[in-house]
């Protein structure tokens, strides 16, 4: 029997493909039209300690508002706007936003740690290390108060240089965490050779507590957490029992709109007042 020849494979035209990349296109185009034209918010999501259930930091996330008064997600958006290249420049911005209220915040007697989701093109940009430095100088931002987000997306993207960026920028006084931790597909192994101070437990894992698998896979984490002497803390918390089974298991702190759902700064500003401890 003669052996089958390889064929290319021919992808059939579909004309849902084409519709999706002009959906693509469209939203990118408005995207960077309506960035420019400075129609971007950031809003602010508490990030409380379990110890005394007061607010400690928070975490900026976008909002690209439509002209109907809702918005468009970023879990949508954020990718395209990666694939686009545009993120730099959006990442850039929310950092620069971040800056300015935790200085304000600062001004009015809070401290507040900023937590500022971070994208694989912007780690990639050999310039970021530096921008950074030159934007937290710029508003005169301590280091100690912003932390960077990474997903494991990033790490796996190119570990040795992520591994000499995080250490840079670790070593100048901001903080490191790994977002959505556990639904990556890298393995363990990294985990010990990164400079980060804090986990974050994906909602994954505390949507389901206190179903017994939900549970053990948080244990995990925070006992990780703590052999390893990095915070843990727990995304998307939504009733008591899931607090209460958190602390319990000594998770360090907590996000979730048991607490907060994220805020536009004029109610974040309310809430730090009402929340936080004033130095
Ligand atoms: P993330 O970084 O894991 O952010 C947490 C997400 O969980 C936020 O969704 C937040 O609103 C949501 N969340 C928090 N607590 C709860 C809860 O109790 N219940 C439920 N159901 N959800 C909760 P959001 O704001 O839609 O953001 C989605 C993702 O978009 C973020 O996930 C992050 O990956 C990305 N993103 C948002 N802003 C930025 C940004 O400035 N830069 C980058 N690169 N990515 C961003
Ligand atoms: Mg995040
Ligand atoms: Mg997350
Ligand atoms: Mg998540």
């Amino acid at each position: 029997l003669a052996k089958k020849k390889p064929q290319l494979n021919f992808e059939f035209y579909h004309p849902e493909m084409e519709e999706k990349m002009t959906w693509r296109l469209g939203i990118i185009r408005q995207l960077r039209q309506d960035f420019s034209d400075n129609k971007l918010k950031v809003w602010y999501q508490p990030q409380i300690d379990f110890k005394n259930l007061k607010m400690i930091g928070c975490e900026a996330l976008l909002r690209w508002p439509t002209s109907d008064g809702k918005f468009i997600s970023p879990a949508v958006f954020v990718p395209l706007a990666e694939h686009a290249g545009l993120i730099i420049d959006i990442g850039q911005w929310v950092l620069e936003q971040a800056c300015i209220q935790q200085k304000y915040l600062e001004s009015i007697g809070y401290k507040v740690r900023m937590a500022v989701n971070v994208s694989v093109p912007q780690f990639r940009d050999p310039n970021y290390v530096q921008q950074v430095k030159n934007t937290l100088k710029k508003y005169g931002v301590e280091p100690h108060y912003l932390e960077l987000e990474v997903t494991e997306s990033i790490v796996m993207d190119e570990p040795e240089v992520v591994i000499n960026v995080l250490t840079e920028l670790k070593e100048f006084g901001i903080e490191i965490a790994i977002d959505d931790f556990g639904t990556g597909f890298s393995s363990l192994s990294y985990l010990q050779k990164l400079p980060i101070n804090r986990i974050k437990i994906d909602r994954a894992f505390v949507k389901d507590i206190p179903e017994k698998d939900a549970g053990a896979i948080a244990e995990l984490i925070v006992s990780l957490g703590k052999k390893m002497n990095l915070k843990t803390i727990a995304e998307g918390i939504e009733t008591q029992d899931q607090a209460d089974y958190l602390i319990n298991l000594g998770c360090d702190e907590a996000q979730g709109f048991m607490y907060s759902k994220p805020l536009p700064v004029e109610q974040l500003i309310e809430f730090v007042k009402e929340n936080s401890i004033s130095t």
